[in-house]
């Protein structure tokens, strides 16, 4: 029996630890294992920023119990700081553009929190203005900035690589994974090159987005369906850095709903888009592996999914890729 066996006193110890699973498809030299996000309490990798994020924030006095968290967030993050919210004795209000899944903010009303919507056009940039406003009406007011806060990066260094490296017995050979702000990918990739500075980082991105300018590479401004990842739904791209990463993957949204609708149909993982679109670059670097193209210090790829499709059912995610709205 190990400790996260054994009965836990709240909700936010059940954050993290998630499973780590082979996919079965790609090449059969190389393994493929994606960490699975959904299972923690909020069911998305946001809880673990939540919970440690919250905490760090209560420890260094930058709000006190019975202060207020402010934060613009697509859905999942405010889900996630909601729950840390109300286990730690604070309260929670988001700000959210309209274009994001309404099972989301209907979550994080459930939590407790109150959700304010800003116009889709206004962007991240507009949530984050508001959510700002809002902070300085109030009287203990934090807003912990996903977008800009190195403790969402630190969370993915402390909790998520370490886990991955405790699960494979640190063989790890290449590291892939979406990219909103980052945080994600950056923590783990942190990890993952002290371990073994050799090992490969791949970035995913929606195509239409424009993280790959960050490494040189031309890119199209486009809307994309992909929820969660790419510079669209980020306001800031401060935490990426460019020197942690060998390259950039962009995905379709097309080849992305392909992936998702093929993972649950044949190997029963019920995951949103972002990670159709994790699993499509992961295949992808197994393949150059597998091919001999790159040379890692083990032959496995690991990547996140970040949450699950039942998020997005009103949005048609398992309708065909017309009726699918994103
Ligand atoms: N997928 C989904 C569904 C998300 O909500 C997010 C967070 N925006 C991500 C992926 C990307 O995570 P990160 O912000 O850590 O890059």
């Amino acid at each position: 029996m190990t400790e996260h066996d054994r009965a836990l006193s709240s909700v936010l110890e059940a954050v993290g630890r998630t499973p780590l699973v082979e996919v079965q498809a790609g090449p059969s030299s190389v393994s493929i294992y994606a960490k699975l996000e959904s299972f923690n309490p909020g069911a998305s990798v946001k809880d673990r920023i939540g919970a440690y994020m919250v905490e760090r924030m209560l420890e260094r006095g930058d709000v006190g119990e019975g202060g207020t968290v402010v934060e613009p967030t697509a859905g999942n993050t405010g889900i996630g700081f909601a729950i840390a919210a109300e286990q730690l004795g604070l309260d929670a209000v988001f700000v959210v553009p309209e274009r994001f899944s309404v099972e989301k903010q209907q979550l994080m009303r459930a939590l407790g929190a109150e959700v304010i919507n800003t116009p889709t056009d206004d962007g991240m940039g507009g949530a984050i203005e508001r959510a700002h406003e809002l902070a300085d009406e109030l009287d203990d007011a934090v807003v912990p900035q996903q977008f800009s806060n190195p403790l969402n990066a630190e969370t993915h260094y402390e909790t998520t690589g370490p886990e991955i490296y405790e699960a494979l017995d640190g063989e790890v050979g290449a590291v892939v994974a979406g990219c909103g702000t980052a945080g994600t990918l950056m923590g783990i990739a942190r990890y993952a090159r002290e371990e073994n500075p050799d090992t490969y980082v791949g970035a995913v991105e929606p195509e239409g987005s424009l993280y790959g300018e960050f490494l040189g590479e031309p890119r199209e401004e486009a809307e994309y369906k992909i929820e969660g990842i790419g510079t669209h739904d980020t306001a800031t791209n401060e935490l990426f850095d460019p020197d942690l990463v060998d390259d950039i993957h962009p995905v379709s949204d097309d080849r992305a709903h392909e992936e998702l609708k093929r993972l649950a149909a044949e190997e029963g993982h019920l995951v949103g888009s972002s990670s159709g679109a994790a699993s499509v670059a992961a295949r992808r670097v197994a393949q150059r592996i597998a091919d001999g193209e790159l040379d890692t210090p083990s032959d496995s790829v690991v990547t996140v999914f970040p949450d699950s499709a039942e998020r997005y059912l009103s949005k048609g995610i398992y309708r065909s890729f017309e009726e699918w709205s994103g």
